[in-house]
């Protein structure tokens, strides 16, 4: 229905009405049609589509009522309002009219003012319900719309990958609002005034500039984008404008440009360049502004979402590195406290064979190496070396030696520098001009300033293939203190090897042998191990000394102790128990068998003479020997080893004498 002129269609067999109703509807500025039959009158409502019928409910052939169950039943015209009009006024007829499904009953004659403002009022009601009903349509539209942006808004928060948010764009862009060609520029930078070319449609490539600087827009539309506000072209006589001002190189026409906004930032433009309605119908605005919203969320949420990333990562990576340094100090205190407790695990003890126990522990246990040796020189000129290997490691220790190292180590010492294999984890190679085998480390001992050896590592454990710097310094500092403390072992062993040495002919002192005695006596007991002592006096020494000097007299004493001591066994303890006179310890030795030892004892002393420079000084020794469990105690052995050595000398010297058990000897 157009607003100028209301359709009326007037039904009605007689001409006479027909021409009667066409003159009074004239008046209201209304397109009258009139038809003679219900036939003639459901055709022309059918091409015309009226916006009221007048019909007469009585006919030749059939009835207004039949016309009104047509009308009714049509989709296209159901709605359409329906007077009947009847000579009749019958109520019959009235209740009947308008239970047919008419919308009022006009009763002939007509009167004039009754008829036209009957018309009036349905066609203002008609007119009312047809705006109504096309403003029902248009909000069912918006309602599928506003459910698909719903729709298009949820997955676009659901997606926080941008090549997402472009698909979903570009479809409601195209589908939805009907956009032919557009573009989305990003602003990638969030310090820079640049957008960048995200997303085309329907263009060319070139057509289409990469990158735009805002203040290069079209002044209309940079006007607006400073505002804040979408541009829209809506002038559809006129050009729309260009995207760039200046930049005639892109032709593109702009029909609307919309900010990306989010939290007042603004993200990028959506520029729609061509749409289906162009030159008719307008752009849908509102809907661009919305999807544009919508997509400045997503946006905006990408964009917290990324920040919220970098913040993360930021600080799991600071996280990472304090955890780097926790691990590494946590090392380094447990490598201190390691060291500590090594030092003051050597430190505790001058005991030797505890030191080279505790070093080879720290050196496998502790570092990780699988055999190494030591090589100590003392204040004495004697080298002492000590090989570690890690147990189930099929390495002979004397295997290691410094005999595979020989132009190694004096370098080493020389230098006074450490030498580290770089690769510890390698496995031996000959140095191939000496033949020599190439350790892990060589470090040198130095101990006030002197170089006394040094500390060799041969190879590591499976487990250990690299070495840091740390593990050198640690080395380092290990090695100092190990070699401390085997200098001092071994100034300890020294010291307590002399207290018990006799300085001239280097045999155990007295002082040795009045502690160590009882205690070899109790150790036979406890075994049930006999024991013997033997008694050796020069005979006649003073004689030496008158005739040959001191000097003869001292090197005839080395020279008996030092027969003694090669005669007898390594357990047997040699003393010098007063000038001239030895005291021999056997443990584990019968009297029958010292009696044997002590013969041998008289003749490699007898049979040979001393030599002394020009002299050859012979001597004889008397031996008396007694014995465990014979004689029981300290006092009554030696008392009796005494009297038997006595015995000898009284028999004519040169001799062997055992003690006898005798009636006197009660305290035994
Ligand atoms: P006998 O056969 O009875 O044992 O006669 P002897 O001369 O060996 O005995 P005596 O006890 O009379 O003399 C021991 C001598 O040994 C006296 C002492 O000068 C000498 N003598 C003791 N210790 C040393 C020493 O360290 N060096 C030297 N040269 N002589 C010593
Ligand atoms: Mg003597
Ligand atoms: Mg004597």
């Amino acid at each position: 229905m157009t607003d100028e002129h209301p359709k009326v269609l007037v039904v009605d067999d007689s001409q006479a009405t027909l021409n009667l109703i066409s003159g009074y509807l004239n008046q209201l500025d209304v397109q009258v049609f009139a038809a003679s039959s219900v036939t003639e009158a459901l055709a022309l409502a059918r091409i015309n589509h009226p916006d009221l019928v007048l019909c007469d409910i009585v006919f030749p052939e059939s009835s207004g009522y039949e016309f009104v169950d047509v009308l009714r039943a049509d989709e296209t015209l159901a709605d359409t309002p329906i007077v009947l009009m009847t000579g009749v006024s019958a109520l019959q007829d009235r209740l009947r009219a308008v239970n047919s499904g008419a919308d009022d009953l006009l009763t002939k004659p007509f009167d004039k003012a009754e008829l036209t403002s009957r018309v009036k009022t349905l066609l203002r009601l008609k007119k009312r319900e047809d705006t109504i009903r096309r403003a029902n349509v248009e909000l069912r539209e918006r309602m599928r719309l506003m459910s698909t942006l719903f729709l298009i808004g949820n997955q676009l928060r659901d997606s926080l990958d941008p090549a997402d948010i472009y698909r979903v764009i570009r479809e409601a862009l195209t589908t939805i609002v009907g956009v032919k060609a557009f573009s989305i520029y990003l602003r990638l930078k969030d310090s820079v005034e640049r957008f960048d070319l995200v997303v085309m449609h329907g263009l060319k490539d070139t057509a289409v500039p990469e990158q735009i600087e805002l203040t290069h827009l079209h002044r209309s539309i940079l006007s607006q984008m400073q505002a804040g506000k979408p541009f829209f072209h809506q002038n559809s006589e006129a050009k729309a404008p260009q995207l760039l001002e200046e930049q005639q190189a892109f032709l593109l026409p702009v029909f609307s440009t919309v900010p990306l906004i989010s939290q007042k930032f603004l993200y990028g433009l959506i520029n729609v360049h061509a749409y289906s309605g162009e030159g008719g119908e307008p752009l849908d605005f509102d809907l661009i502004t919305l999807l544009s919203s919508q997509v400045a969320g997503a946006l905006h949420a990408v964009r917290m979402h990324n920040q919220i990333k970098t913040y993360a990562d930021e600080l799991e990576k600071s996280e990472r590195k304090l955890l780097q340094v926790n691990h590494s100090l946590e090392r380094q205190m447990f490598h201190l406290h390691t060291l500590m407790l090594f030092s003051a695990q050597l430190h505790s003890t001058v005991y030797l064979p505890k030191i080279y126990d505790y070093v080879r522990d720290l050196a496998i246990n502790f570092i990780g190496i699988e055999s190494f040796f030591i090589l100590y020189r003392d204040d004495w000129g004697d080298e002492h070396s000590f090989a570690g290997v890690a147990d189930g490691v099929d390495i002979e220790p004397r295997e290691i030696s410094e005999a595979h190292y020989e132009t190694l180590i004096p370098i080493v010492e020389q230098s006074g520098q450490s030498f580290f294999r770089v690769n510890p984890g390698s496995v031996f190679e000959p140095i191939a001009a000496t033949h020599e085998r190439m350790p892990v480390a060589c470090i040198p001992m130095k101990i006030e300033e002197k170089s006394r050896g040094v500390f060799v590592i041969e190879s590591m454990l499976a487990q250990k293939t690299t070495f840091t710097q740390q593990d050198y310094e640690l080395l380092a500092l290990l090695t100092r203190e190990a070699a401390t403390s085997i200098h001092n072992g071994h100034l300890h062993r020294r010291v307590e090897q002399l207290s018990v040495t006799d300085g001239l002919t280097r045999v155990y002192n007295r002082r040795y042998f009045d502690q160590s005695f009882p205690e070899e006596i109790k150790r036979s007991e406890r075994y049930e191990h006999p024991l013997s002592l033997i008694m050796c006096d020069i005979d006649d020494f003073k004689k030496v000394n008158d005739e040959y000097g001191h000097l003869a007299g001292d090197d005839v004493l080395r020279e008996i102790a030092r027969r003694i001591s090669t005669t007898l066994r390594d357990i047997d303890l040699v003393t010098r128990f007063g000038g001239e006179e030895f005291a021999l310890i056997l443990p584990d030795t019968t009297q029958d068998s010292a009696l044997v030892a002590a013969e041998r004892i008289r003749e490699v002393v007898a049979d040979q003479p001393v030599v002394y420079e020009d002299s050859h000084i012979q001597v004889t020794l008397s031996l008396g020997v007694a014995s465990f469990p014979e004689y029981q105690m300290a006092n009554t052995l030696i008392a009796a080893a005494d009297k038997a050595m006595y015995l000898a000398k009284i028999s004519g010297k040169n001799q062997v004498r055992y003690a006898q058990l005798l009636a006197d000897d009660e305290d035994r």
